[in-house]
């Protein structure tokens, strides 16, 4: 039986390949410096896996950016507008990397980014590749080779990993009409095969190919796409150890093409598809191949403790009928995901030693791999580690930390009306029509304002006590009030706060609600030098006290115009965290929602009129395979009508999401049933609204008319043409006017200036009507 790892996190345990990225990038440090920063965390990665005891240790898992963007150098698939930094001599490919990940603005130079999108469903982002026509690849980078040389001269002898040529193809974006990219294969193989070759004559025994597109709903071309690239590699390397990964969900109906590629070695999830592996041990084809089959038995996505037994039922279920020697013990997936070192919490009072005690990061994930392999064939009953594995399984499912009875009793007491506001929008709005007073096209921002270096000093201060409680609020209380002077100067109709007292719009609800821990070094890469440090749900959620209403009563008392109360939803708060695997999604959603809505509620009770709960993840969390769609659309758009729907007709409630493909969900968007939906437009000049144009979408709705994303200030005219636009599709009682997203991340000059741009377009556009 042989243990095996998918990847290792490789920004390093202290991020260190973000801060050298981020150096090399302002200039401060030359590439050799960054290099030697990025080959001590390999050599790091390799000597911890090698020590927690893999037998086959992954190299060319690292990336200084990105895996999928190292993969399009490696073939040469580089788009032509980067063809100008290609003629250099030496020492480019470097250059023309950052240049296809982040653009480049240098000496007459303008050339933009390549796209970025998620990873499946990870929240990891990678850079799209891109096709054409007929395109043709050849061998560029030789990333690969160096990585694995480099292991072999430390004495380790690694599993080369490359994301699967289908898989690449299927990640990718046709540039042009009027051919399918995975035709492309024939033309890719060629450098794959080449690739491997070069491998193979080196010493490599084994290579990985992550193949994740056989979790997704594949054409018969896709599925043939696969069978062929695989008897293709296979009959260029008879001898080569071929390792393909599905991960991320269960194989379904690819199970018959993932069970008879032509390969070495079969992996799959048993996190998010323990379906798969009844099913793949009955297969006759599989069963009759000499096929190992990988378990990916030990969560690559989460951070909590595997649940050993649980794990070694797998295993047996799978020797029973493989034999050992067909048996592989692996994580569900690459280590990417999941945060580095569990050890290096040491600030008990934020991590408790009991909800640290059923946690496990990328390096303790390791060592249950290993035990694992150690104890499949072992009487593992009687082992220490075992016992003690179990033990902390045992606590958690009994912990009262976890479970709260009154939390549970009340999420599975929720009623159908619940979910239901008083009565139907026409009704409401015409209510809040009279309640109100807006004037025609109301304008309003969505949320937060310039977070500057004085507001996050304030916070830190206060955290590290050099400022007291009274004196920082004091502090948010004049930024408060000096917003609210300025929004009323530029004339918007409904003020915000403006957040000066947020970090960020989940980790704050986190802060406050009980059943929430933070990590102090959970960092998990999003993108290339961009880490996120999600907050933990580890037990039942409920809501101690008010969270926000001390804020916009103040506010509200302090201004004669409405100001708008700003939530973020269930949906965002559950997608951006990590989430207990001790009970269904859907349930801990309800258990935020409830706690949400008592916070709707108490804020309309403080005299908030208008009241904004933030899902701008609604969208992201789409499972990967259509036919699941319908049931987490069913209880995502539950969870928000369930924090939305405790208060009065009169109430107006908004939601906000930000750039997103609407058409294919604009049913439930519609069944949120928000009064007001503002959504992030200017980027696409208002083209996303024909989802909403198109169903017809009854409510309220305000899409952004400046893209808040850049510096740069919208003049009056853009904004009243993309106004204009959009009063072609949505009738003009229905139309609001604010920008994309939040503008936390802007400077006050450029807000200020934009801003006043936008009222004056709102009050031309009132004039022309
Ligand atoms: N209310 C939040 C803000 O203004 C919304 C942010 C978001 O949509 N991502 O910052
Ligand atoms: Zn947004």
């Amino acid at each position: 039986m042989l243990s095996h790892n998918l990847g290792y996190p490789r920004v390093g345990s202290h991020r260190e390949l973000k801060k050298a990225s981020e150096q090399f990038w302002a200039g401060k440090i030359d590439r050799e410096e960054l290099q030697k920063v990025a080959r001590k965390i390999r050599h790091q990665n390799w000597e911890t896996q090698r020590n927690a005891g893999i037998d086959l240790i992954p190299s060319n898992d690292f990336s200084l950016y990105d895996h999928v963007l190292d993969t399009s150098l490696m073939a040469g698939a580089i788009p032509g507008r980067y063809h100008q930094l290609l003629d250099g001599k030496s020492n480019r490919e470097l250059d023309l990397y950052y240049a296809m990940a982040r653009g480049v603005q240098r000496d007459g130079v303008d050339i933009k980014a390549m796209e970025m999108t998620k990873w499946f469903d990870t929240n990891y982002h990678y850079l799209v590749p891109e096709f054409t026509i007929n395109q043709k690849f050849s061998r560029y980078s030789d990333k690969i080779i160096l990585e694995f040389e480099d292991a072999l001269q430390k004495g380790i002898l690694t599993k080369p990993v490359l994301v699967g040529p289908v898989t690449y193809l299927l990640s990718g974006k046709e540039k042009e009409a009027g051919f399918d990219r995975i035709d492309l294969l024939d033309n890719l193989l060629p450098v794959y095969i080449s690739i491997l070759k070069e491998l193979a004559s080196r010493g490599a025994e084994w290579v990985q190919l992550d193949e994740p597109a056989l979790v997704l709903d594949l054409t018969e071309k896709d599925k043939l796409a696969l069978q062929s690239a695989y008897t293709q590699i296979r009959e260029a390397l008879p001898k080569l150890k071929v390792l393909v990964t599905s991960y991320f969900g269960a194989l379904e109906d690819n199970l018959g093409t993932a069970a008879s590629l032509n390969i070495d070695a079969l992996h799959i999830d048993l996190t998010r598809g323990a379906e798969t592996l009844p099913q793949i041990l009955a297969d006759q084809a599989f069963f009759a191949s000499t096929k190992k089959l990988s378990l990916g038995v030990v969560d690559g996505r989460n951070i909590w403790k595997n649940d050993l037994q649980k794990s070694l039922d797998f295993i047996k279920s799978a020797v029973e009928v493989l034999g050992e020697n067909r048996v592989m013990i692996a994580p569900s997936s690459s280590l990417l995901h999941s945060p580095h070192d569990l050890e290096l919490e040491k600030n008990e009072a934020v991590l408790t030693p009991e909800i640290k005690n059923w946690m496990a990061f990328a390096k303790q994930k390791l060592d249950e791999v290993a035990t694992l392999k150690r104890l499949a064939t072992t009487d593992w009953a009687t082992d220490e580690a075992f016992i003690a594995n179990q033990q902390a399984i045992e606590t958690r499912r009994n912990s009262a930390l976890i479970h709260k009875p009154a939390v549970k009793a009340r999420a599975q007491s929720v009623k159908e009306s619940d979910f239901e506001r008083q009565n139907a929008f026409p009704v409401r709005q015409a209510i809040q029509i009279k309640k109100l007073q807006l004037p025609l096209f109301p304008s309003t921002t969505i949320g937060s304002f310039p977070q500057t270096d004085e507001v996050r000093q304030l916070r830190a201060n206060l955290k590290k006590g050099t400022l007291t409680i009274e004196e920082y609020e004091a502090r948010i209380r004049e930024e408060i009030v000096s917003s609210l002077r300025w929004q009323e100067k530029l004339g918007i109709d409904v003020l915000v706060h403006g957040e000066f007292e947020r970090n960020d719009m989940v980790e704050y609800f986190g802060e406050s609600l009980s059943g929430f821990v933070f990590t102090q070094n959970g960092w998990v890469q999003s993108y290339g030098s961009r880490c996120v440090k999600p907050p933990v749900i580890f037990g039942d959620v409920e809501r101690p006290e008010a969270m926000t209403v001390k804020w916009s009563a103040f506010a509200q008392a302090n201004s004669e115009k409405l100001v708008k109360g700003m939530l973020t939803g269930p949906v965002t708060i559950l997608q951006w965290s990590f989430v207990r695997d001790d009970q269904p999604r859907k349930d801990t959603a309800f258990q935020i929602g409830l706690a949400i809505r008592d916070e709707v509620v108490d804020l309309e009770k403080a005299g908030i009129k208008v009241i904004q709960i933030d899902e701008p993840a609604i969208r992201e969390g789409l499972p990967l395979r259509k036919h699941a769609w319908n049931n987490y659309l069913k209880w995502a758009v539950d969870a928000f009508r369930l924090s939305a729907a405790g208060v009065a007709d009169q109430t107006q409630i908004h939601t906000h999401m930000c750039y997103s493909e609407f058409n294919d969900i604009i049913d439930s968007i519609a069944a949120m049933d928000a009064d007001v939906i503002t959504i992030e437009t200017s980027r696409s000049q208002m083209e996303l609204l024909d989802a909403f144009a198109n169903f017809n979408y009854p409510n309220e709705i305000g899409p952004g008319v400046y893209d808040i994303h850049s510096p740069r200030v919208p003049t009056v005219d853009e904004m009243i043409a993309l106004l204009e636009k959009a009063l072609k599709v949505i009738p003009a009682r229905n139309l609001w006017v604010n920008p994309d997203c939040g503008l936390k991340t802007r400077k006050w000059p450029e807000t200020e200036a934009a801003l006043q741009n936008m009222i004056i377009a709102a009050n031309i556009l009132r004039e022309s009507v």
